[in-house]
């Protein structure tokens, strides 16, 4: 069995990873890069014949792993896609959704090759997706493997994936998390019996301060709240879509519920409401935590009428939980801050990565007064409001990655899914504490032998 990686550059992007061995060919994850445009945005699919996959397998519905599943579906004519069922339905939305997304670009960007797949062909290939359940085995058609998907506890319907061919086995953790978050559980992954592990290194060049916990976060985030409520100011909290959104709606109705927040109105944007009605619908199919809750019914914060269009100004003493989480340029939660970053008495709330090159990045990272250019097409405007940063990641820290590496000591290890920084943490602890495991940072198209 040997190994590929199709993913053009070696950081968080366009997650593909290739398996062959004799005629065999199977492909994990198909991601598109969310700061790159065009095709250069997908992975180099360069090894892989056309028609040569036999399946396809996908870890979860976020845009750095199902992006170009499309494209890769449209090479691949046959083969069918493998994949939970709530990722399944996450992935059809958020892939109509990037169609339009594609088609904004097309007109204001110039891109030309843009959208790289349209709605029609997303619903034929829906024809090839199969879905599996959790902790099930199943085989891998045509290819004699064995799979088991293990719930990763990332976002709703994530998994990893274990392969077995003959003796070996191979792991995959796609993204992870090993903590409770308030909807999804931690993680639960197998820790014998895998020779080969492929893991994510996302938060490898982070270190948590000493005395962090999630309880912690969540009490600061409630008092920012009331601070900003009592001044008579909004709250801009800036969160993915997919995940990050149905998990502070979640974790504002519980502070609510403990009377650590008042009563203030919550609104959401456009796609995240979508993908919150798939939480909805799988609220007592999947596994999680508040089995049958449902956000949109549930939480009284969240009235019908505050689901509807967001005006683009804020409020007083209303907070908005708007994507994308990094601020990038186009998004609701970009426009929305160039009319709330000038009032003193408003309050941004980060909860989760932003990247060194984004718009949240920069007013993450500035100072009171500094004037902060969001969007190319807009003037620049002047930071005023308080900003705060929450450790809520839907990642791993490193270290409980580390401890599950050494708790289950596969023979070879293959970083992926980090900057160099966090995977050459993890080759120097791994050095130490399992000298004799093979630590691997596949280079693009590199092909390792993994048995
Ligand atoms: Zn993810
Ligand atoms: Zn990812």
């Amino acid at each position: 069995m040997r190994f590929r990686n199709l993913t053009r550059r070696r950081e968080i992007g366009a997650n593909c990873y290739l398996l062959e061995s004799g005629e065999n060919r199977v492909v994990l994850d198909a991601g598109m890069h969310p700061k790159l445009a065009g095709y250069p945005a997908t992975p180099d699919f360069g090894p892989l014949e056309d028609g040569a996959a036999d399946a396809i397998f996908i870890t979860h519905a976020h845009h750095d792993h199902i992006g170009s599943l499309p494209v890769l579906q449209r090479r691949q004519g046959r083969t069918p896609v493998l994949m939970t069922e709530v990722t399944g339905e996450l992935s059809s939305a958020m892939l109509h959704n990037s169609v339009n997304v594609m088609t904004k670009q097309r007109e204001e960007e110039n891109i030309h090759e843009y959208p790289l797949f349209t709605h029609r062909e997303l619903d034929d290939i829906r024809a090839r997706w199969i879905y599996r359940d959790i902790e099930r085995e199943f085989e891998v058609p045509d290819t004699g493997w064995k799979a088991t998907m293990f719930d990763a506890g990332h976002i709703l319907g994530s998994a990893g994936v274990l392969i077995r061919e003959g003796g070996n086995t191979l792991f995959y953790t796609g993204d992870v998390n090993f903590e409770a978050q308030t909807i999804c559980r931690a993680a639960d992954f197998p820790t014998s019996g895998i020779d080969v592990m492929i893991t994510e290194t996302t938060r490898g060049d982070f270190a948590r301060p000493e005395g962090y916990s999630r309880k912690g976060e969540k009490e600061r985030l409630a008092s920012v709240i009331r601070d900003t409520h009592e001044a008579g100011g909004a709250v801009l909290i800036p969160v993915f879509a997919l995940g990050k959104t149905q998990e502070v709606m979640l974790m504002l109705h519980e502070l609510h519920e403990e009377g650590l927040i008042p009563e203030c109105p919550l609104f959401i944007g456009g796609l995240s409401t979508k993908i919150t009605v798939l939480y909805d619908h799988y609220a007592g199919r999947s596994r999680r935590s508040y089995p049958g809750f449902r956000i949109l019914e549930d939480i009284k914060m969240l009235t019908p009428r505050k689901r509807g269009r967001v005006e683009l100004t804020a409020n007083p003493r209303c907070i908005y939980a708007l994507s994308s989480g990094m601020m990038t340029e186009h998004t609701l939660s970009n426009q929305f801050a160039w009319k709330f970053l000038d009032n003193p008495r408003n309050a941004v709330c980060f909860v989760g990565y932003t990247d060194p090159e984004s718009p949240g990045y920069k007013v993450r990272t500035a100072k009171e007064g500094d004037m902060i250019k969001l969007a190319r097409d807009l003037p620049a405007v002047p930071l005023r409001a308080r900003v705060e940063s929450f450790d809520l990641s839907a990642h791993a820290t490193r270290e409980q990655i580390a401890d599950y590496v050494e708790k289950t000591r596969p023979r070879k290890l293959l970083l992926v899914h980090g900057e160099e920084p966090a995977q050459m943490w993890f080759t120097n602890r791994f050095r130490e504490t399992i000298p004799d495991m093979e630590v691997i940072r596949p280079e693009m198209h590199q092909a390792i032998d993994l048995w």
